[in-house]
């Protein structure tokens, strides 16, 4: 059962050697025990395809928060449990490392959560999405570096196919379907024809699935490099109609994509960016649905129906000869998301000229003059500070002052002239 390909070179070369004596300490311990630890799931097709990925899971066929706690220095570590579970996550510096109690899980409804039982690595691993993530490396000293791979994973590695275990795999857990197509542009792999086949068959099943758990998905996709290749393959597999019947994943999004991340860099572009652009030809209502189906947060939802109020105000900003003080007041209130959103997805050209003239320039304009000036130049404390400042902060927008010098002459002109300035 055990294939004798040995991957402890990759290991060695590829994860940190602090990771690798850990889970050497690791295996040795669970070995003294008489149990059975092995490096699980995405780190393994990872290291077969020499990709960095330091996130490791960790499986034993044994009670893994015992052996958490064998593990765990509390002067180092973090430890967290979940003995319900039977999970562990222990943390130090940058690194974070699961383990979890070897395990069967059987399906009382589809999309249901599943029901889960102490197992054996065997089962662990047909509990599994797709064959390239059903492979474990056992850690324990005697077998220690040896891939068990019941599935062929490494086979579909090679031949860059995903595909699931068995036929029941997209109705027991419909989220499937949406991590198939990520791994698949992720790796530029193809689904293997039968799961290709039965995924179709199952798009329907996605419907069993709650809003929490496709958010979590839409959540990984939106980490992905290049997410707008997975909207684009879940329109064309029918996934994106399931959501939401008027939701496109092609043509120009790829673009507006491109764009926000150019905006965002270094980091990559907040979810709600992403969300407002793909969201942004709905109407309302489509999008009120979406928010609650998905249960966004608040720190996305705002944003994103921030975008969708300016969407509705951008005749506003139609005009050609509005001032900048004008513009200014028209856009300040909006959210740095919904500014850049409707920036790339408008193509109304005087309002998109206006939002950049914002995000470029005004909205970094203050008057060179504080309240405490103010009161050195002998006006008294009241609403007519504020109103002055106003005043400034306005010239200044409309370039009618550029220094310090010239916002006290205004103020002193002010003050002589008409006792309240105009706004
Ligand atoms: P990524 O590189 O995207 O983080 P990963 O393989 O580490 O990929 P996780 O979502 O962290 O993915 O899941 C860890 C492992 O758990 C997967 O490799 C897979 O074996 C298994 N897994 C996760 N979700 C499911 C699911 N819905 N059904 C079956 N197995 C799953």
């Amino acid at each position: 059962m055990v294939n004798k390909i040995k991957l402890s070179g990759q290991i060695k070369q590829q994860l940190p050697a602090e990771l690798v004596n850990f889970m050497q300490a690791a295996g040795k311990i669970a070995a003294s025990q008489g149990q059975n630890l092995y490096l699980v799931g995405g780190v393994v097709r990872d290291l077969l395809l020499a990709k960095a990925n330091f996130d490791l899971d960790l499986v034993l066929e044994g009670n893994a928060i015992n052996l958490a706690k064998q593990l765990h220095q509390p002067e180092a570590m973090k430890l967290t449990t979940h003995p319900h579970f039977g999970t562990a996550k222990l943390q130090w510096d940058r690194w974070s490392v699961d383990l979890t109690t070897a395990r069967s899980e059987t399906y009382p409804q589809p999309g249901a959560l599943p029901r889960v039982k102490p197992g054996s690595i065997e089962s662990d691993l047909f509990r599994r999405d797709f064959t390239i993530n059903a492979m474990a490396v056992h850690l324990n000293p005697t077998h220690y570096g040896e891939l068990v791979d019941l599935y062929d994973g490494k086979d579909d590695l090679e031949h860059k196919l995903i595909r699931i275990l068995h036929e029941k795999s997209f109705s027991d857990d419909a989220t499937r379907i949406w991590r198939g197509l990520r791994y698949e542009q992720r790796l530029d792999f193809h689904l293997e024809a039968a799961t290709l086949k039965l995924l179709k068959r199952d798009i329907s099943m996605l419907a069993t699935i709650s809003g929490d758990r496709i958010r979590c998905e839409l959540e990984c996709i939106f980490k992905e490099e290049l997410p707008e290749k997975v909207l684009r393959r879940a329109e064309e597999l029918g996934a994106l109609a399931r959501l939401q019947p008027s939701l496109r994943g092609d043509g120009g999004l790829a673009e507006k994509f491109r764009e926000a991340r150019q905006s965002s860099a270094p980091d990559l572009p907040p979810i709600a960016l992403y969300l407002s652009l793909w969201f942004y030809h709905l109407n309302s209502a489509e999008i009120e649905g979406l928010v609650y189906y998905l249960r966004l947060p608040k720190r996305v939802a705002q944003p994103l129906s921030d975008t969708i109020k300016l969407k509705a105000g951008l005749d506003s900003l139609a005009d050609p000869g509005l001032k900048p003080s004008r513009i200014y007041w028209l856009l300040h209130g909006f959210s740095p998301v919904a500014l850049t959103a409707n920036w790339l997805a408008s193509e109304a050209p005087i309002p998109r000229q206006h939002l950049q003239l914002f995000r470029d320039k005004l909205r970094y304009v203050k008057s060179a003059l504080t309240g405490d000036d103010l009161l050195k130049m002998g006006i008294p404390p009241g609403p007519k500070i504020k109103e002055i400042l106003h005043h400034l902060h306005e010239a200044s927008l409309d370039g009618k002052v550029a220094s310090k010098q010239g916002e006290i002459d205004l103020v002193k002109g002010c003050l002589k002239g008409s006792p309240s300035p105009p706004t």
